[in-house]
């Protein structure tokens, strides 16, 4: 049994104010979540999720399944969970989305599914994302997690799939239920990608990543550990010496980007990446249990504006540090989910806004403050956004021992560079049809962050769903058989 459950017993809490018309989920009091790593929104009751779900208009040309990049069976699993049969509900999203409970926490429904909802045209849209994560932890808990499994005859044929992120898992699953046989190779020592090493565990808990990759694995789905292709292997050696038949490349774009500013060499910097692998990855929040080192910092100054930024903010607030998070722009440029600054203002975060920082304070190696500069908003530049103007004269120090810097990342080269005849983009990502995923490499597919840059789970996800289509018709598999379509019951 997981440490995540659905919630049971809770009392239903008061309208949000961010969404008053959603049946609220419960959630861990502010001042109490910003002292420990447990998931802040604690999950509806089966009363709550049925009441949400009866706000579903069971639209017949359901505008919410083409928002999500996997079209997931919206309308239908809200029915089935309305009717009262979650199990069969998170059993009809599994026949698109093998990482449900995954996609029902992280995924940015409010631009996605949600964005077209008709009753959000009037008030606020059916809470989509909630009911996926309750159908999904319902069906966890209840042991019938297996319920979907009906493994298929083998085709003979291998793939390769390297990373084991949302894009590789997914293309991995939808290839074995197919009946390739599929090794994914890893070069971390769990899986889950960024879901595993960037998302921190008050939000997405290592018990969902973990029963949801296990179900993946129950499909006959290989996963290698440890096995950093481009130098354990490179992709033509996977082909020409191992025998597989086919390759997807799914190595996301987890390089991280730095400030440039002067004193970034100093102890005491972090990348976002290097602080929340230490703390989510290899535990750190658990010490003493688990050894992993990461100083204890009073002050941290955070800068970015994005979800990476929110994490590492709440992530050194639960570390016992006092935040304050600095961002060039205003706070209606922020690319961070409303949920996630609203948590993090909620939580103590200090934001600095048209704040940048020009210089690392340094004393006997050690960063002692950030040195920032105010600014104001100027003309639109080329992104459309008004460009930030620093205001002569106005710098002053933020008192700090560390300053972790999350203004993104970028492709890692190491298999781009070790694969011959790959053709890339000037920025290192991999070109791939945007479609299928097929390369310049006959047989070697790609998709996720590794081809478009930092983008979401579900969009690696669906990079993923298209790519298996292809491998499979380039191995000339069996073509997975297409459901009769229901008789239609909506009513709008
Ligand atoms: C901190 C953070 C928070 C985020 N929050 C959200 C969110 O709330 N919602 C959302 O939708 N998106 C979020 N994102 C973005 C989202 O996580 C990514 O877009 C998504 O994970 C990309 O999936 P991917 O499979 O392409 O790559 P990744 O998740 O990066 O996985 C790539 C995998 O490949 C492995 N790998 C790399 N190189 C090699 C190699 N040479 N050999 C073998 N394996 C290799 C890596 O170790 C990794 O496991 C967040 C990103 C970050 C960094």
């Amino acid at each position: 049994m997981s440490d995540v459950s659905n919630n049971g017993g809770a009392a239903k809490p008061k309208p949000s104010k961010l969404n008053p018309n959603v049946v609220p989920m419960p959630e861990q009091d502010a001042k109490v979540r910003a002292g420990n790593f447990d998931e802040v929104p604690t999950g509806y009751t089966m009363e709550m999720a049925q009441e949400e779900a009866s706000r579903c208009l069971q639209c017949k040309n359901e505008p919410c399944r083409p928002g999500c990049p996997v079209e997931v069976p919206i309308k239908d699993f809200i029915g089935l969970l309305r009717d009262g049969d979650p199990i069969a509900a998170a059993n009809k999203i599994k026949e698109t989305n093998n990482l449900p409970a995954i996609c029902g926490r992280v995924c940015p429904q409010e631009e996605q599914c949600q964005a077209p909802c008709v009753v959000g045209k009037k008030g606020d849209p059916v809470s989509i994302g909630a009911l996926e994560r309750f159908v999904a932890d319902y069906q966890r808990d209840h042991g019938d997690h297996d319920a979907a499994i009906e493994l298929p005859e083998s085709t003979g044929k291998k793939v390769a799939i390297i990373g084991a992120g949302p894009a590789g898992l997914t293309a991995a699953a939808d290839l074995a239920m197919i009946g390739h046989s599929v090794t994914v190779y890893e070069a971390l020592h769990a899986p889950g990608g960024v879901l595993a090493y960037g998302i921190p565990r008050f939000r997405l808990p290592q018990a969902v990543v973990d029963s949801e990759v296990e179900m993946i694995k129950k499909l006959g789905v290989n996963i290698e550990y440890n096995a950093v292709i481009g130098k354990l292997f490179t992709i033509d050696e996977l082909v020409d010496e191992l025998g597989f038949d086919a390759c997807f490349i799914g190595t996301g774009a987890g390089l991280p980007a730095f400030a440039n500013i002067p004193g970034e060499n100093l102890n005491g910097v972090y990348s976002a990446n290097e602080l929340l692998t230490r703390v989510n990855l290899m535990k750190a929040y658990q010490f003493p249990e688990f050894d992993t080192p990461i100083k204890p910092h009073n002050k941290v100054v955070v800068l970015g504006a994005g979800n990476t930024a929110m994490d590492c903010a709440r992530t050194s607030l639960r570390l016992g540090a006092e935040v304050t998070l600095v961002y060039r722009r205003s706070e209606a440029e922020m690319t961070a989910r409303i949920d996630e600054l609203h948590h993090a203002k909620e939580e103590g975060v200090d934001f600095q806004l048209l704040t940048n920082p020009v210089e690392v304070i340094g004393e006997d190696g050690w960063v002692k403050a950030v040195k920032v500069q105010k600014m104001e908003l100027g003309e639109p530049d080329d992104s459309g956004r008004r460009r930030p103007v620093p205001i002569p004269d106005s710098e002053y120090e933020i008192e700090a021992d560390a300053f972790v810097v999350a203004i993104g990342t970028s492709v890692n080269p190491l298999v781009p560079n070790s694969t011959k005849n790959l053709d890339l983009n000037k920025w290192g990502y991999i070109l791939a049809d945007p479609s299928t995923g097929a390369t310049s490499k006959p047989g070697v597919y790609a998709g996720g962050d590794i081809v478009t840059g930092a983008a979401t789970v579900i969009t690696a996800m669906g990079a993923g769903k298209d790519a298996a289509v292809a491998i499979n018709r380039y191995l000339g598999g069996p073509e997975p058989e297409v459901a009769e379509p229901e008789e239609e019951v909506g009513t709008a």
